[in-house]
């Protein structure tokens, strides 16, 4: 069985990334994303285990001295990080796997699995941005120019990626998502694990 690929996928706080990454992941059965530790309280309408597993800033500091992250960050105020086991597994099962996490962590994953494939998702402009991050109108202007400056923050590491998608429509930004993961799937090195018996049967005289 053909090991699964790992992605990266970046973006600012605004981007919509997680709605691409469920409706991806949603329509792929050989796809997973990863759920990360944090100490971020829960917002209303997340769920334990399956937003993210909800810990303690103890049980964090645990996991990382048993060296149970693949990669972990802080993102403002809070720590964040990829448990190394689930990854392992899934990817030896076949599987492809999503990390939806920030540049800092798809250095470190990129430093340790160099054959990971990052991409950055990208608003169509700051004003879309910004309405993104205005949400409901309730937060004053300066929290809102600090989230602005996070996210320029974060945008500039785009060129770290390999493929960037602009998140202009929300359909057009899906397709261009799944092609990536298709390309990758068709790579040289991974059909010659997957389709190995057919490729010597090809070639017999
Ligand atoms: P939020 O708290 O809004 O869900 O996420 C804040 C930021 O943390 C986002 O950029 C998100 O991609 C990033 N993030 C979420 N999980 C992880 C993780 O496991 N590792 C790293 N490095 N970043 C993460």
């Amino acid at each position: 069985m053909p090991t699964g690929t790992l992605f990266t996928v970046s973006a600012p706080s605004g981007a919509g990334k997680t709605s691409l990454v469920k409706s991806l992941v949603d329509s792929d059965s050989q796809l997973t994303v990863s759920v990360s530790h944090t100490t971020r309280p829960i917002r209303p309408g997340e769920q334990e285990g399956v937003n993210y597993h909800f810990v303690s800033r103890d049980a964090f500091r645990q996991m990382l001295d048993r060296n149970a992250f693949l990669e972990h960050a802080q993102v403002f105020d809070n720590y964040y990080g990829t448990s190394q086991e689930w990854v392992e597994k899934t990817l030896a099962e076949g599987t492809d796997v999503i990390l939806e996490i920030d540049w800092q962590g798809a250095a470190q994953v990129r430093r340790l699995m160099p054959d990971t494939v990052g991409i950055f998702i990208l608003p169509p402009s700051q004003e879309a941005l910004r309405q993104r991050l205005t949400g409901r109108g309730q937060d004053d202007d300066s929290v809102i120019e600090r989230r602005m400056d996070q996210a320029i923050d974060e945008m500039s590491h785009y060129p770290e990626a390999d493929y960037l998608v602009i998140n202009d429509t929300f359909e057009h930004a899906l397709e261009e998502l799944r092609a990536i993961v298709l390309a990758q799937r068709q790579r040289l090195k991974q059909q010659q694990e997957r389709f190995g018996g057919l490729l010597e049967k090809l070639l017999r005289h």
